[in-house]
């Protein structure tokens, strides 16, 4: 079973509740870190790499002394990454998105393949042997699903009858919707703040559209001057069906702990029992949920 566990925003809990899962998740599993624009999973789960894998775009190079300056591959760019100043082609290959078509019309074959960087795989072990998956984008590289895809595709041949628990990336964007299309269920981190409530509520409305099985945990519950907030959630989740699979109180000594790295099921025997109903809960209500 591959579950996403996903936010409406950054800092709701993801990579908290992920780390905590694998802490404590009873079959086996892989775990993988899918938020490649600011991947952190490491920081808890301390991974020893055994494989680094480059992720790539084929751009276009020019030839000069090809070039005619015909113009046609400027005319075919929809990305504006080909100009024409007087007689001479210029190529902004950061701006390009690699569909190939100049290559295809220039008649000169004035154009070579180039390559652009986008990212980085790591793929390793966590110390207890679980598989490890990460990913990150090149510093400045806006193209992030190429990377996911990427990732996506080590993830399906190396995860063979293993659960797969993925830090999704935030937010309901290209990055966290590549990443939602390819698993069987989904798990919502709740910050249930006013702010949180109001992320969370388009996260719901985005992904219940793709049918998947949700289930949403909600983070910092009973947090002081939030009064109201956990209410507020649970009243969401009952109008829209939505199944509450655990619930993480605030603890200003856990939050203290895992500040300093420590996952949250491995803060007291109580977290332990805490997120030991977390895993079971999410079991039971994603039992049988299959990606199509
Ligand atoms: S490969 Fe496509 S996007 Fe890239 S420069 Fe050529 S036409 Fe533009
Ligand atoms: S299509 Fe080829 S020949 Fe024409 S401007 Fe582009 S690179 Fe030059």
């Amino acid at each position: 079973m591959r579950i996403a566990i996903a936010s409406g925003k950054g800092g709701a809990g993801k990579t908290t509740l992920a780390a905590a899962l694998h802490r404590v998740w009873p079959r086996p599993h892989a775990v993988a870190d899918m938020d490649v624009e600011a991947p952190n999973l490491h920081l808890f789960l301390h991974p020893i790499v055994e494989r680094r894998a480059e992720v790539s775009l084929t751009v276009p190079k020019a030839v000069r002394e090809a070039c005619t300056a015909c113009g046609r591959c400027r005319q075919i760019c929809r990305y504006g990454a080909i100009a024409l100043f007087g007689k001479k082609i210029a190529l902004f290959p950061d701006m390009c998105h690699g569909c190939g078509g100049c290559f295809t019309v220039c008649p000169e074959n004035a154009l070579e393949e180039g390559k652009r960087l986008l990212g980085t795989l790591e793929l390793g072990r966590l110390p207890d042997g679980t598989p490890y998956f990460s990913g990150t984008t090149r510093i400045g590289e806006v193209m992030t699903p190429p990377v996911l895809r990427s990732l996506l595709a080590e993830l399906d041949a190396g995860t063979a009858g293993l659960d797969l628990l993925l830090d999704s990336p935030p937010g309901v964007s290209c990055p966290a919707v590549t990443v939602a299309r390819r698993v069987d269920a989904m798990l919502l981190v709740v910050d249930p703040t006013p702010f949180g409530l109001a992320d969370f509520r388009i996260a719901w409305k985005a992904f219940s559209s793709l049918g998947l099985p949700l289930a949403c945990v909600i983070n910092r519950a009973g947090m002081p001057g939030n009064e109201g907030g956990d209410e507020a959630v649970q009243v969401f989740c009952q109008e829209h069906g939505l199944p509450i699979a655990g619930i993480i109180p605030f603890s200003r000594e856990a939050a203290c702990r895992t500040a300093r790295g420590v996952p949250l099921a491995d803060v007291s025997p109580e977290m332990r029992e805490r997120f030991d109903q977390i895993a079971g809960s999410i079991l039971r209500l994603f039992e049988g949920a299959r990606h199509e």
